[in-house]
């Protein structure tokens, strides 16, 4: 058998397992062999990795394509993915009805993708929930988000007039009766964050710091209880997405300990780096907002003590003239490229994070939480989504080489090191060198990724 590719002299990462030097052969977009080093094969192309690190392409489960430009979002985000080493993402797909308005969606997404692409869908109303299991039967989705984030008054803005406790517990039900069903939530208590805003905005205050006052870390914590404690109650294997206080990782922690209910928790690269006082500043507006030092430090702990199960970015793609004040400024900025230096930089040099542990909640863990068959690992039958990484090669952040339709990067100046060198999407070359290959432009060939539900 001739390989197609075969990567030698390469430092293969396996997620929670470690790093072992040898080979990996690739034949017909998936690894066929992993080899000891020395041992050869004939394959149409070699690669040297010279030592490199090569890992599981990155799967990024959280973000928001259609958010920056809907008709071009699916091109351009998915190369900076790539840029950054991701070569799986999951999209939040919310629209009035999903059995409807995914289809247009998905056909430009699979016109655009140059990685592989799936949804969430967004949960906000009754006829959501009551056409769950229709709707995820007939795309492949298996997981969700209801955002209590916008319930009540929150909601009213957005036209969203149904999200209550309620519809949180039958949203439960149902997820219930879907093979694989994971049902994420956005965690922070609405009704409160009008009580502590008002008189920070009469005070005239501004800034970071004032976006987490409004909405601090016990807000966060309340809904996370709430959402694990219906979990418990109903066995319904729930997801906490974007975790990003030490508060709110302790109910985890408490209620992990006491039910059996399956708590997954994502947290995102900025709660595992920036802080209300980051020069960024408005930049880095967010929900839940960026928290305090010590916040961060539970967050790598929770890392390496496994209450956190994923990492993903929220990516959001819009312009930075839409980042002025932070009362008015939009929420969300873009990540997607800068996930894998930011882990690295911040938890593997600075912190002593093991790269395998960075592996686990970059991709392996995704793949399993959201099951995404064939991805996450370095082992034959399963797709060569690759990326070669040089540990030590640093680079200055700079929006302007990240491919994204957004203009600005909350890290941008930061000298970061790790990023991708090479990235393969099964078999095929992506990102060389630290750029999109011409082939990936011109002839972009992610596919969509659907579960069966
Ligand atoms: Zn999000």
């Amino acid at each position: 058998m001739t390989l197609d590719l075969f990567l030698r002299n390469a430092m293969i990462v396996h997620p929670d397992v470690g790093v072992t030097p040898g080979s990996i052969g690739v034949k017909d977009g998936r690894i066929a062999a992993v080899l000891a080093p020395g041992v050869r094969l004939d394959a149409t192309e070699e690669v040297d990795c010279g030592g490199r690190w090569v890992m599981p392409g990155l799967v990024d489960p959280h973000v928001h394509f259609g958010f920056g430009s809907p008709e071009t979002d699916f091109a351009t985000e998915t190369r900076s993915a790539a840029l950054g080493g991701v070569t799986s993402v999951l999209s939040f797909h919310r629209s009035q009805d999903p059995r409807e308005g995914l289809v247009a969606v998905r056909q430009r997404a699979m016109e655009q993708a140059c990685i592989d692409v799936g949804f969430h869908f967004g949960i906000t109303h009754r006829l959501h929930v009551d056409t769950l299991v229709e709707a995820s039967k007939v795309f492949g989705v298996t997981s969700y988000k209801l955002y209590l984030m916008y319930k009540g008054q929150a909601g009213l803005s957005k036209g969203f007039t149904e999200i209550d406790d309620g519809l949180l517990y039958a949203a439960m039900l149902q997820t219930l009766r879907i093979p694989g069903g994971v049902l994420g939530v956005h965690c922070e208590n609405v009704e409160v964050i009008p009580v502590l805003r008002d008189p920070l905005r009469r005070e005239g205050r501004t800034g970071l710091g004032a976006w987490d006052d409004q909405s601090p870390d016990f807000l966060e914590a309340e809904n996370v209880h709430r959402v694990a404690y219906f979990a418990g109650k109903t066995g319904c294997p729930v997801n906490i997405v974007h975790l990003s206080s030490r508060e709110a990782l302790e109910e985890v922690r408490r209620h992990r300990s006491y039910h059996k209910a399956r708590i997954t928790v994502e947290t995102c690269p900025h709660y595992l780096s920036l802080t209300r006082e980051s020069p960024c500043g408005v930049l880095a507006k967010v929900n839940p907002p960026v928290r305090s030092q010590p916040d961060v430090e539970a967050m790598w702990e929770g890392v390496l003590d496994g209450t956190v199960t994923t990492v993903g970015t929220d990516h959001v793609p819009r312009k930075r003239e839409t980042k002025q004040e932070i009362w008015s400024s939009t929420m969300g900025f873009p990540g997607v490229a800068t996930m894998l230096p930011v882990m690295i930089t911040e938890g593997h040099h600075r912190r002593g994070v093991p790269i395998e542990r960075i592996a686990a909640v970059t991709s392996a863990n995704a793949a399993k939480v959201y099951g995404l068959k064939g991805k996450g690992q370095i082992a034959p039958g399963y797709d060569a989504d690759l990326v070669m990484v040089d540990p030590d090669a640093e680079r200055v952040v700079d929006a302007a080489n990240l491919e994204s339709f957004a203009d600005y990067s909350p890290f941008e100046g930061m000298a970061l090191k790790g990023w991708a060198h090479t990235t393969w999407l099964r078999g095929r070359k992506v990102v060389e060198n630290g750029a999109i290959t011409e082939e990936a432009r011109r002839a972009p060939a992610g596919r969509y990724l659907a579960r069966p539900a």
